[in-house]
C-alpha cells in the first residue's frame, strides 16, 4: 500500500504569554522568556496514512487534534519532525481558517481552488456544481464575515469536495451544518471512500468513528495513546473519559469537604451457565451470571445496583436494577456479595460488557464502573446485530 500521509517524530510548541493585563504587558514588554511559558500541543506523533483508507481522529477537547489537523493540511509548521503529503489536498478546517471574511463566497472559492493549485479555466468548469452543493446561490456575492457558521461550513465543503482531491482533511466543523446538508456530506464522504481517496476526519461523533473509519487515532495531551481498530480506539477513549469523569468527582468532592462514598464495588465476575469464568464465550441464548462484592465502611440502608449490559462502543441495550426486580438489597456494612442471574441473553454474535452502578436510596450515584467486565457471544452463523430472534424463511 502507497502512504500519502507520513508523520514522523512531530511534534508542536505553542508560547503562551502569561500576563494577564494590559499594564502587565506593558510593564514586561521587552522582558520576554520570563513571562512567556511552551506548551507542547503535539508530542512525538508517529502516524502513517495508507491511501484508500478514512481514519478518524478522536481524543478530548484540547488533546491536538485540530493541530495536527492544520499541520498535516500545511497551514501549521513542525517544531521537531516532520510531515509528508502525497497527493492533492483539500482540507476543511476549524471555522475561520480558508476564507477570507472580506471577499465574497464566490471570490474565496476562487481563491481556495487557486491555493490547491487550480487553474481559473477549471474553476469556472466546477463552480456551479460547487454552489449548488453548497445550497447558499443567493448569498454566493455576499462577503463571507456576514455568513452564519452553518452557512460558510456549506460552501467550505462544497469546495474541498469539489476540487478533485486526493487527501480530504474533515475538522469537526461539520457537526456546524443542519441535519440535512451533515447527511448530504456524510454521503459525499462515503463516495469518497469509495474512490479510494484518503479521510483524516476529527468527529467528536463517536458513531461517525464506528460507521466511517478503517482506524482510529486517540489523542490525549498532544500524544497518541491509541492507534487501531475503531473498537479499541473508542474503548481507550472511553477509559479515558472516565477516568477524567472520577478524577473530577474526586475532586469536586476533596473540595467541598464531602466524605468519599461510603460503599462502593470491590468486584464484579462473569460466569457463563456452562461455568466459563474468563474470555467468556456464551453460546447462542445461554445466561449470564454476574457476581459482585460490594465493601461498605459503615451502615448504608436502602442502596441500589444497577447493572447494564452495552455493546463494545457502550450503547447500552440492555439494563435492571434491584428495584425493577422488585429486590431489597438490604443494610450493607462490610462486605456484601450477590449476583444478578441473565437468564437467557438474546444476544447476536458480537463482543459485549457488563455495566455496574451503586446508589444510594436518594439515588446518587456511590461507584459506577463503565465496564466491569466484558464477553462475548458466537454466532449459529443465522444473523448479524446484536438482537437475535429465531427466524424462518418461506415462500408462499
Ligand atoms: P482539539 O482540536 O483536540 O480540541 P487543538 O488542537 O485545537 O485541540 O488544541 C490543542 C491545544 O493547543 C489546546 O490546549 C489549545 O489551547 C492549544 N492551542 C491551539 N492553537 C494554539 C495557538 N495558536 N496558540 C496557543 N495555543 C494553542
Ligand atoms: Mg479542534
Amino acid at each position: 500500500m502507497t502512504t500519502v500521509v507520513e508523520i514522523e517524530n512531530l511534534s508542536k510548541r505553542f508560547v503562551i504569554r502569561k500576563e494577564k493585563s494590559l499594564k502587565e504587558r506593558v510593564v514586561n514588554f521587552g522582558r520576554s522568556q520570563k513571562f512567556k511559558e511552551d506548551f507542547w500541543a503535539l508530542r512525538d506523533v508517529d502516524v502513517a496514512i495508507e491511501a484508500g483508507t478514512t481514519v478518524g481522529l478522536i481524543g478530548p477537547n484540547g488533546s491536538g487534534k485540530s493541530t495536527l489537523l492544520k499541520m498535516i493540511g500545511g497551514i501549521l509548521q513542525p517544531d521537531q519532525g516532520s510531515v509528508r503529503i502525497r497527493g492533492r489536498l483539500a482540507a476543511l478546517l476549524e471555522l475561520g481558517a480558508g476564507f477570507h471574511p472580506d471577499l465574497t463566497g464566490r471570490e474565496n472559492v476562487y481563491l481556495n481552488a487557486s491555493i490547491l493549485g487550480i487553474s481559473r479555466e477549471q474553476t469556472d468548469k466546477y463552480f456551479d456544481a460547487i454552489v449548488e452543493f453548497s445550497g447558499i446561490e443567493k448569498f454566493i456575492d455576499t462577503q463571507v464575515k456576514f455568513y452564519s457558521s452553518g452557512m460558510y461550513v456549506r460552501l467550505a465543503f462544497a469546495v474541498a469536495v469539489h476540487v478533485d482531491p486526493d487527501i480530504l482533511l474533515v475538522d469537526e466543523v461539520l457537526a456546524v451544518g443542519d441535519e440535512p446538508f451533515q447527511r448530504k456530506c456524510l454521503e459525499r464522504i462515503r463516495q469518497f471512500q469509495a474512490e479510494g481517496r484518503t479521510i483524516v476526519l476529527v468527529t467528536h461523533s463517536l458513531e461517525q468513528v464506528a460507521e466511517f473509519c478503517d482506524r482510529a487515532i486517540v489523542l490525549e495531551h498532544g500524544r497518541v495513546i491509541e492507534d487501531g481498530s475503531p473498537r479499541d480506539a473508542l474503548r481507550a477513549l472511553r477509559a479515558d473519559f472516565e477516568e477524567t469523569r472520577v478524577a473530577e468527582q474526586e475532586r469536586k468532592a476533596a473540595a467541598s469537604g464531602v466524605e468519599q462514598p461510603v460503599a462502593r464495588f470491590a468486584g464484579i465476575s462473569l460466569r457463563s451457565e456452562s461455568g466459563q469464568t474468563s474470555e467468556i464465550t456464551l453460546s447462542p441464548g445461554e445466561g449470564l451470571h454476574v457476581a459482585m462484592e460490594i465493601t461498605s465502611d459503615r451502615l448504608l440502608e436502602g442502596a441500589v445496583i444497577e447493572i447494564g449490559v452495552t455493546t463494545s462502543m457502550g450503547t447500552t441495550l440492555y439494563m435492571t436494577s434491584t428495584t425493577m426486580l422488585d429486590r431489597e438489597l438490604g443494610p450493607l456494612k462490610d462486605v456484601t456479595r450477590c449476583a444478578f442471574y441473565l437468564h437467557s441473553l438474546h444476544l447476536g454474535p458480537d463482543e459485549y460488557a457488563v455495566r455496574a452502578t451503586l446508589r444510594d436510596g436518594a439515588g446518587t450515584e456511590l461507584h459506577h464502573v463503565p465496564v466491569a467486565a466484558t464477553f462475548s457471544v458466537s454466532g449459529d452463523g443465522q444473523s448479524l446485530g446484536p438482537v437475535r430472534t429465531p427466524a424462518d424463511f418461506v415462500i408462499n
